[in-house]
């Protein structure tokens, strides 16, 4: 597995952690994390954020921390647990020993809750959450206070001891932080810090818990209690970091980590969101998380984009805190240049069209060796098998056309790729009037070299019929349609923007041999067609199945531009 390359770009993040450094704030270490929510597949996004925080503490010889966020049990499961480690694992990074859980702290957070309680900084609230909403005002107008507010310390202590105890229903009470009630900032008009759940059961703690801590009050204290220095998150966080700094200022934990926001990352022709992707796969409209139009880790692996060209994406983005829709494009040239440079060249047709070459003997073929790589000869070379029989593809064959045609054409001459030239001499079709075969004849003169006197219009790939293998390719395009994936029109879904022509299946394809021991996880060129991976899923099926990766060159450049 490719290992991450260090950065050499800066970004104010970095430049921020520099001068904590010379300053010998956070005691001169540098310390992140990651903490995804079990909820759903990692996606490209969250790539961004795993480049960024396992590189930093790479780059500064800091560590990096795995976190679960895990405080909303009906939404999370195992599944998720699972399939994150696995994904930041492929994308060459490790935690050591350092892989956390949320969970891990409830007893803690409990503890600190109480704290605050006794302090007089928290307190149990009866309203329910329609109340809550009125309480809390408006952005130009102020909250008013819970008349629960001025229960004594006694009495909180008890009622959230007894919410523990599971006396109360769901909503019937929370913990709220009392903070100020007139702060412009809505989120220190004493938010909730905790909440009743009944009835789900916790993939890490089971049944041992039936009130859970909200993410504002979770993520400082987990952060704290793990030595976070820095904790990265992005740019919807900024108005929570004041209540950030609030819950660790008024409880007894030491450490103080300091939340910096960059923002997030924004794909044009998908979606990020992890509510849509769930809907996606729930709604049948993918095979899976892992479907292969999926921006998800996962998606993208099964695909056949490498590790370390989703990586040089993330480094090319950069990390600032302006907000924009990258360019697919940008995403797009990572996965080709890296195929470019690293992926064997192979031969496959995926609409044959019988070649039959009549001055070739039936009986005889011949074993010709070419290159793996035109521009790398450390790739080596491979052999490929020539006969009588060959199959080009439809789309190399026209009865009649112009000069401009640079492939075979009734009475014309190309050659095939790697072997001789052939001519086209008579064009055969069935009673539709459909073409189902060419008999052309080749000319011995012109392995590795040019005929003598005469131009061949062009050169087209070819697998030999007789040895070739035949299968499935899954061409795959962009998920959606349109740029702005995500925005909906007026009673509209963001279905609606999906790309009908996303997924094309050819059953009747032809593959050069050498591609019979191919695996997933290794890349190829078919020539002139594309970058193929055989389907990791698929591996157990007799004939093989190979993914589009992506195109040769970019051919939505022109068509749909945001606005246009
Ligand atoms: P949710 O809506 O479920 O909270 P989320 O996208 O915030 O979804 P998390 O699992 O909480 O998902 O994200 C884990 C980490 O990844 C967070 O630190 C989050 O800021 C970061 N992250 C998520 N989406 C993106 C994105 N599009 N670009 C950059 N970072 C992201
Ligand atoms: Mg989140």
């Amino acid at each position: 597995m490719s290992k991450p390359e260090p950065s050499t770009t800066t970004n104010f993040i970095r430049q921020i952690i520099d001068q904590d450094l010379r300053s010998g704030k956070h005691g001169g270490r540098v310390h992140t994390r990651f903490p995804p929510e079990p909820n759903g597949y990692l996606h490209i996004g969250h790539a961004k954020s795993i480049v960024l925080n396992f590189g930093i503490a790479r780059d500064y010889q800091g560590l990096c921390n795995l976190r679960f966020d895990d405080t909303n049990p009906h939404k999370e499961n195992i599944e998720f647990v699972d399939s994150i480690q696995a994904d930041v694992r492929w994308l060459g990074y490790d935690w050591d020993d350092r892989l956390f859980y949320a969970s891990d702290y409830f007893q803690q957070l409990y503890d600190f809750a109480v704290e605050l309680i006794q302090a007089g900084k928290a307190f149990v609230c009866d309203l329910d959450s329609e109340q809550m909403r009125t309480y809390r005002g408006t952005l130009t107008e102020p909250g008013r206070e819970s008349p629960y507010r001025t229960r004594s310390v006694e009495e909180n202590l008890d009622l959230f001891a007894r919410m523990k105890a599971g006396e109360f229903a769901d909503g019937e009470r929370v913990l709220r932080a009392k903070i100020d009630m007139a702060s412009p900032n809505m989120n220190m008009r004493d938010p909730t810090l905790y909440r009743i759940r009944h009835g789900v059961i916790h993939h890490q703690t089971g049944e041992a818990w039936c009130i859970y801590p909200m993410y504002d009050y979770t993520h400082p204290v987990s952060d704290a209690l793990e030595g976070i220095t820095h904790s990265l998150c992005t740019l919807e966080f900024e108005d929570h970091r004041p209540l950030y700094d609030w819950v660790l200022d008024n409880i007894s934990i030491p450490s103080h980590p300091q939340q910096i926001e960059f923002s997030r990352l924004n794909l044009e022709y998908t979606v990020l969101s992890k509510r849509m992707l769930t809907q996606l796969v729930e709604e049948g409209f993918v095979e899976g998380w892992d479907d292969p139009r999926m921006p998800t880790i996962a998606g993208m692996r099964r695909r056949g984009y490498s590790a370390a060209s989703i990586r040089e994406f993330c480094q090319r983005i950069g990390i600032t805190k302006s907000d924009g829709l990258v360019e697919m494009g940008m995403l797009e040239n990572c996965i080709r240049e890296d195929l470019d440079a690293h992926a064997p060249r192979r031969m496959a047709v995926l609409h044959p069209l019988k070649v039959v070459i009549e001055n070739y003997p039936d009986e005889k073929s011949e074993t010709l060796t070419t290159s793996n790589h035109p521009k790398d000869e450390t790739m080596g070379v491979r052999e490929i098998e020539f006969c009588r029989e060959v199959y080009i593809d439809r789309a190399d064959f026209r009865e009649q056309a112009n000069k401009k045609y640079k492939r075979l054409v009734t009475g014309g001459e190309v050659r095939l790729r790697n072997a001789y030239v052939i001519k086209c001499e008579e064009v055969v079709k069935n009673n539709q009037g459909e073409i189902i075969e060419l008999r052309c004849s080749y000319d011995p003169e012109t392995l590795g070299k040019n005929p003598e006197g005469r131009k061949v219009r062009g050169v087209v790939h070819w697998v030999s019929a007789r040895h070739g293998i035949k299968g499935e390719v899954r061409l795959y395009d962009r998920l959606f349609g349109k740029a702005d994936a995500g925005r909906v029109d007026e009673g509209g879904r963001f279905t609606d923007n999906l790309n009908p022509d996303s997924l094309r299946t050819l059953t009747d394809c032809c593959f050069e041999p050498a591609l019979g021991s191919a695996i997933a996880g290794e890349q190829y060129q078919f020539e002139r067609e594309g970058y193929f991976m055989l389907d990791s899923r698929e591996a157990a099926r007799e004939e093989p199945v190979f993914n589009r990766i992506i195109t040769l060159r970019d051919s939505w450049a022109k068509i749909d531009k945001p606005g246009g």
